[in-house]
Order: C-alpha cells, then sequence, then structure tokens
C-alpha cells in the first residue's frame, strides 16, 4: 500500500474501483521499499471485516456503515479494505459501487468470490461477471484446499476442482486485476492430504495468483503447527507472497498471524476488533500493534499507531456493538490497574506495569477507583481527569471518604468515570465554598407504566397473544428562575424518562442533540454486602467525540436510572462546554 499522497510505480493515484489494464503495474501493495528502514520486509495488512468480521452474530451493516468503516479503515492506513462478496448479496454489490466517493488515502479495494463452477468455462461464470464488475485492483478468490471438501462439499472431482482453481486466477490476471488467493481450510487439508493442499497453492501460483492465503478457516489450528506449515509452504513459491488467515477458534487466532509473520509470511488477513463469525477473525488491530510495538515493523503509515484506540472505537460503533474493555492494546481496561497498593509505584514508573506505553495506540493507563483504592489512586485518577488534588492533601481524603461511602451503597465508579468526575467536582467545590455548575435541578417525576394484553381469544390458534409496553413519563425541572414540564413517551419507564428529560432540556441546550445513549446495563446487588439488595444502573452516553458511564443507585430500578441517566447528561453538557442555565452559587 503507499502511504497518504503517494502513486502507483505507473504514477497514477491509488483509486480503488479502478482497476488498471493488465501490464500497468496493478501492485496494489505499497512498494517493499517502504518497510526497509526498519530492517524489516513489508507486511501487507488485509482487512476483512466488511466481508468475513461481517458474519459475526449481531453485525449487521448498512452500505452507508460500510463506507464509514471502510472509510476508518483507509485512515488508519490499513493495506487492503476487502470490501464484501459482490456476488453474494445487493448490498455488497451497491457498496463498490458507490466505493469511488470516499477519499481514499491509503487503502486500495478487494472484492471476493468463489472459484468458477464445476465443469463450466470461467468466461461466462455470472459470479466472476459480477466481481468483474465491481472493477476493484484486487480480486480475492476462494478454493478448496482439502479433499474433504472436494469431495463432500463441492462433490466433484480433485482435479476439476485445481482447474477451477487455475481457470478463474488466469482469468482476472488476464483481465489485469491482482489476485491474491485465499486457500479455504488449508492447514486442515495440509494435515489431511499435504501433496493436494500444495498442489491447489501450485494452480493458483501458475495461473498468475500474486498472494497465497494460507486460511485457517475451523480456527483450530495451534501455532507451533502453523510455524511448521508455513515453513514448508514458503520455500516452493518463489516470489508469490504467502499469507495468512486466521480464526479464533482455539483463542489463537492473533498468535498464529504473529507465528506466521515471524517464519517470513508477508501478508495477514484479519478484522476490526477481532469480528467475524464463531469466535472471530484475527484481531487486526493486536497484529498491527504486536508487530509494530515488538517486532519493529513499519506497517501504517508514519504517526497513524496512535490513531488505533480510536478506530477501534469508531468501528464498535458502526457496528453498534458494544466495545470491549478488555480488548488487547485499544480496550479501555486494557491498561487499568485495580489494586490500591500499586497505585503510587505507577505514578512513578507506568512502564512497570504495562507491557508497552498506552499512549503509543492512543490508550491511556486509566487507574480504577475502587474500596481499595489508596489516597494516591484517587489522585492519579483524577490526574488522568484533569483536576490537581495533590496540592491538597485535606481533600483527596475527603473525595476518598465520599468514594468509599458510595462504594459502601453500591456504587461503582470503576467504570463510570463520568460519575467520578463529578463527585469529585462536587466535593472540591464544596470545599472550596463553590457549587459546581448545575444544568438543571429536578423538581419531581412521575411515570405510569403501561401493559395491554393483546385479546386472548382473538388469536388463538394463529399467532401467540401480542402485549404493548408503553410507559409515560412526566419530568417537572427547575432551572434558575424557570420551571418546565415535558411528557416523554417510551418502549419501558427509563426511556420515557429519557424522553421527557431530553424534551424538557432540549430548547435551552442545544448541545444535547449529539449526546445519546449507547448502552445502559442494570445489575441486582445481593443483600450480603448491604442491608438489603439495591439496583446498580450503569449507563453509557456518546458524542461524536466519545464515550463516558455514569452509575446510579437506589432499591428502586427506575430512581437508580435517573440518577445515572442526569449524571449523563450532565456530564455531557459539562464536556460540550454548556454554559449552565442555573447560575453557580444559587
Ligand atoms: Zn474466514
Amino acid at each position: 500500500m503507499t502511504a497518504a499522497g503517494e502513486s502507483r510505480p505507473d504514477g497514477s493515484p491509488v483509486v480503488p474501483g479502478v482497476a488498471k489494464p493488465a501490464g500497468t503495474a496493478v501492485s496494489a501493495a505499497r512498494p517493499a521499499a517502504t518497510g526497509v528502514s526498519s530492517g524489516r520486509p513489508f507486511v501487507e495488512m488485509y482487512d476483512t471485516t466488511l466481508r468475513d468480521g461481517s458474519q459475526q452474530v449481531g453485525l449487521d451493516l448498512t452500505v452507508e456503515d460500510k463506507l464509514r468503516v471502510a472509510a476508518a479503515l483507509d485512515a488508519l492506513g490499513v493495506d487492503v479494505v476487502e470490501g464484501g462478496w459482490p456476488g453474494s448479496n445487493p448490498k455488497d454489490k451497491e457498496f463498490f459501487a458507490r466505493a469511488g466517493e470516499l477519499p481514499w488515502r491509503n487503502a486500495v479495494l478487494a472484492a471476493f468470490g468463489a472459484t468458477r463452477r464445476p465443469n463450466r468455462s470461467a468466461d461466462g461464470d455470472p459470479d466472476l461477471e459480477t466481481l468483474l464488475v465491481a472493477n476493484t485492483p484486487i480480486v480475492t478468490l476462494v478454493g478448496k484446499a482439502w479433499t474433504l471438501h472436494v469431495d463432500e462439499a463441492l462433490r466433484t472431482t480433485r482435479e476439476e476442482s485445481l482447474a477451477m482453481v487455475a481457470d478463474s486466477v488466469r482469468y482476472f490476471v488476464q483481465e489485469g486485476r491482482r489476485v491474491v488467493f485465499d486457500a479455504e481450510h488449508f492447514f486442515d487439508g495440509y494435515a489431511a492430504d499435504r501433496g493436494y493442499a500444495l498442489e491447489c497453492l501450485a494452480a493458483a501460483a501458475e495461473s498468475g495468483a500474486d498472494t497465497l492465503a494460507l486460511c485457517d478457516t475451523n480456527g483450530g489450528t495451534l501455532p507451533d503447527d502453523i510455524v511448521r506449515v508455513v515453513r514448508d509452504v514458503l520455500g516452493g513459491f518463489g516470489s508469490v507472497k504467502v499469507g495468512v488467515h486466521c480464526h479464533n477458534d482455539s483463542a489463537c487466532a492473533v498468535a498464529n498471524s504473529l507465528v506466521a509473520v515471524g517464519e517470513g509470511a508477508t501478508h495477514v488477513q484479519g478484522a476490526a476488533n477481532g469480528y467475524g463469525e464463531r469466535c472471530g477473525n484475527a484481531d487486526l488491530f493486536a497484529v498491527i500493534a504486536g508487530l509494530e510495538l515488538k517486532r519493529d515493523y513499519k506497517l501504517l503509515p508514519p504517526g497513524r499507531l496512535g490513531a488505533l484506540a480510536a478506530t477501534a472505537r469508531e468501528i464498535a460503533e458502526l457496528a453498534n456493538l458494544p466495545f470491549e474493555p478488555r480488548q488487547p492494546y485499544v480496550g479501555s481496561s486494557a491498561f487499568a490497574t485495580k489494586a490500591g497498593l500499586h497505585a503510587s509505584a505507577i505514578a512513578r514508573r507506568p512502564d512497570a506495569y504495562s507491557h508497552v506505553d498506552p499512549t503509543r495506540v492512543g490508550n491511556k493507563a486509566n487507574v480504577l477507583v475502587s474500596e481499595l483504592a489508596g489516597r494516591s489512586n484517587v489522585l492519579v485518577k483524577a490526574a488522568e481527569l484533569g483536576l490537581d488534588l495533590s496540592s491538597d492533601p485535606g481533600l483527596a481524603t475527603e473525595v476518598l471518604d465520599e468514594i468509599k461511602a458510595a462504594e459502601y451503597r453500591g456504587y461503582a465508579f470503576e467504570a463510570a468515570d463520568a460519575s467520578f468526575e463529578l463527585l469529585v467536582r462536587k466535593v472540591a467545590g464544596r470545599s472550596a465554598g463553590e457549587t459546581s455548575p448545575t444544568f438543571f435541578e429536578l423538581e419531581g417525576y412521575r411515570v405510569v407504566i403501561e401493559r395491554t394484553d393483546g385479546p386472548a381469544g382473538a388469536t388463538r390458534g394463529a399467532s401467540p397473544r401480542t402485549s404493548i409496553d408503553r410507559s409515560e413519563a412526566i419530568v417537572r425541572l427547575v432551572l434558575g428562575e424557570q420551571r418546565v414540564v415535558a411528557v416523554g413517551e417510551g418502549v419501558g419507564p427509563v426511556h420515557a424518562l429519557d424522553q421527557a428529560l431530553r424534551k424538557a432540556l432540549a430548547g435551552l441546550y442545544p448541545e444535547l442533540a449529539d449526546i445519546h445513549l449507547v448502552d445502559y446495563k442494570v445489575r441486582i446487588l445481593d443483600g450480603r454486602a448491604a442491608t438489603s439488595a439495591v439496583t446498580r444502573v450503569m449507563l453509557t452516553s456518546a458524542d461524536h467525540q466519545g464515550e463516558w458511564t455514569t452509575v446510579g443507585v437506589s432499591d428502586d430500578i427506575v430512581t437508580a436510572s435517573w440518577e445515572a441517566l442526569a449524571d449523563g447528561i450532565s456530564y455531557g453538557l459539562l464536556r460540550a462546554g454548556a454554559e449552565a442555565l442555573i447560575p453557580v452559587g444559587t
């Protein structure tokens, strides 16, 4: 792949969706020289989030979403974005038709498809035709490398399967495309019949494929087997690039990708955040971070590694999936530590407690606040939020006491940064004789929950009884001199309260339009620790710049939700720089 602003060897800008005629170097790869400064070969990062990653249960991207994910991956600087399988669905077809709208700076686009059908010619094969029409510089073709699949799934002869690979690769090479050959089930195929698996690769390489991707399609291969097989394959295909495509069914997808590169593989396929069917594909972000930070590869354009965490989060948001806090390198807890015992040591020597400097990947060392926390933990956490408590030991103790008391009642601030910050600001303000900015005050609310069961008799035998859950909330707020009353309707009481609160504030705080709810979690805490069972609500809100989490606790779920909701909105307005309508000090 080329870095931003670069061009191909023929001088043409990197524009995906426009395939070059044969002979004018559709070498959609960054020149090999790019990696030489680090003394490492160029290893191509091939992203398949939009094709294989989209097989994940619960991941459903619209064409718009797909374009935005592609733009995010391109901005990060991966080498290849595989946009989808145009032959499999109209959505992917539309994606390729519109991909030219994007300002491609780094990545080159690939379209994915299968080899021609058995006992037909490549010319006139409708699926190959569709793939050709997608008009991408790279065509990735998948073919069978495991005899079991040739015999049982394809139900054709082994010779015919090899011919399908050869004909299809040749077809696209003659059209001037760069062909990546995905050898499906390669590692299982190699174990079952090494000779046939290698013949399959040879069929692709001899027909002009420029990359052979060895796929661990079932994801069950362990690293030592990957090493042995990749080593065996690498010797046999001259200048043809050899790469891997690993699935995570034995929790080894990233490890397998790394050891393959260690053996000399120069192409890695993976997906953002490890998305993919079953246990996912190799997490391309962890592969990139590992190779860049620990093996001195230069994979992304200069300075882009620092965008890794933000890109991971952005794609999770576009995919509408909760962002996994424990995700290596990029998760919010990836560099978090809970033990109060260590906090002062971490402040002195952060490198003693984390495997890499979190800022290298755009993450931060997040010290968790907990009842175990010592004073230094609170200081570090507050400093992270830009609040300096170190000059006032009395204040730090006051904040800590307040946190301990709240945690005893069931609050948890580890994941609720925003509530922690609001609490620190409140205590700090109080001790300075000030009141922190208040955006609204609650006078009261009322929630009506309505459930209507469908008529039992009317639908008997036809379809199950239908019922309607609908809630209505009335919120009464005080904003300085004003009193505002608003009614909201929603599915369930919390949704109704959110709607009413927004309605009440919408005209007063335009910043609210950018704030939305991302996640809502309820936990019932058992009565062993406290005097009675309580409900804890964790609520995550977001604006275009990031996310924050607030916590509410009560023996009543609606009250706990309101608390988290009101904190979430207040914090969002605070970070947006909204001017509080209630003056400080009133
Ligand atoms: Zn796959």
